[in-house]
């Protein structure tokens, strides 16, 4: 053991293991930092937490996840700052958004101090882990689970807590083409679509798949009551720009509340571009790109940050969207947004909290 705090033990492993890793060359989400954060819960109380050797868990095979999936994570993303130090960026977003997810699925909140104290113990523990380069950072995973080993549908009594890091490189390489969904459905209102729980991307998988096999990298989901509104792109907000206004979906059970969204917003009002938050209907964005004042279109969250469509489908008609690399707003934004995340331009909003 290296250090205690109030609530948890931390135990550095004594074999590291980060002269196995090609920092320059990361596949994202395959790459496992040295350390991970474990925490159980169990009799109504969560008990004393850990930072520990990252490693596989053992569990009974009747555990309720596996059956019921009881399951909920957050992705968010530490960065090596430009004066080499690492700051993680708005984790207490975050944190609020595990908690309303977990409420929803009838699990235990997790006490936001203690959340925010282990993040910070296990990203500066594996500081090293946290690449430099263009594109890349520490992607964060925290998540918890159902343990009860009991076949019966109802909450369960038993959860695991846990945080694992990843160093990453870009996520898609590349701009995307997306086909706007009018049969398929991601979130219902009433549903689950605003909490990240697991069970709401497997049922994303198959759709996507179908449209991967049609030549698309992505969907655009409209509403599911009657598929004329766009509410996200894959597992991102969606943004327009018609006319030099930027246009964003209003967040609602149904529309995940990304913090990227939400920084991108604020950094846009910020810089002066004009910004409305309203519903956009599968009609306007095809008659904005028949007219041509739709001119930039992109998806926004931690994985990806700004991720440019290149291509718009709809109905079975392709449109085409100009080179990216030519876009005014986008390109902008990513600049604005990025320096502020590395320390490089003046953190304005005070986003970023250092380890
Ligand atoms: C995570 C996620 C987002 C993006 O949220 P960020 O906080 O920006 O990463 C958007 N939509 C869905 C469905 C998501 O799961």
């Amino acid at each position: 053991m290296i250090e205690t705090t109030p609530s948890f033990d931390i135990f550095q492993t004594e074999t590291t293991r980060l002269d196995q890793v090609v920092f320059d060359d990361l596949e994202f989400g395959r790459v496992f930092s040295d350390h991970m954060f474990l925490m159980e819960y169990e009799n109504g109380a969560w008990k004393r937490g850990r930072v520990e050797p990252y490693g596989p868990f053992t569990m009974s095979p009747a555990s309720m996840v596996f059956h019921y999936g009881q399951a909920i994570f957050e992705g968010m993303k530490a960065y090596r700052q430009s004066n080499g130090e690492v700051s993680m960026f708005r984790p207490g977003m975050n944190i609020a958004r595990f908690n309303k997810s977990a409420v929803r699925m009838c699990m235990p909140e997790i006490p936001e101090d203690l959340f925010m104290e282990a993040l910070a113990a296990l990203v500066k523990l594996d500081s090293d882990w946290v690449p430099g380069g263009e594109d890349s950072a520490l992607y964060i995973r925290p998540f918890m689970i159902a343990t009860d080993a009991f076949v019966g549908v109802r909450a369960s009594q038993k959860y695991a807590f846990s945080i694992f890091t990843c160093p990453v490189g870009a996520y898609y390489k590349g701009p995307v083409k997306v086909k706007v969904e009018t049969s398929f459905t991601r979130a219902t209102p009433g549903g689950t679509g605003f909490a990240k729980a697991a069970g709401n991307y497997a049922g994303s998988l198959y759709p996507s798949q179908k449209a991967r096999e049609e030549g698309y990298d992505q969907l655009i989901w409209t509403d599911a009551v009657e598929h004329k509104y766009i509410e996200e792109c894959g597992t991102m907000n969606a943004m327009f720009i018609v006319d030099g206004v930027l246009i964003s979906p209003e967040t609602s059970d149904t529309i995940l509340d990304g913090v990227t969204r939400n920084s991108v917003l604020i950094v846009a009002k910020d810089l002066g571009i004009p910004v409305e938050i309203r519903r956009f209907s599968v009609v306007e964005l095809q008659e904005s790109l028949n007219n041509n004042t739709l001119t930039e279109a992109f998806g926004v969250g931690t994985a990806a940050t700004i991720k440019p469509m290149s291509e718009i489908g709809i109905n079975g008609e392709r449109y085409p969207l100009n080179n990216p690399d030519n876009w005014k707003v986008v390109p902008w934004l990513l600049r604005e947004l990025d320096g502020i995340r590395r320390g490089s331009i003046d953190d304005r909003f005070n986003w970023n909290i250092p380890v």
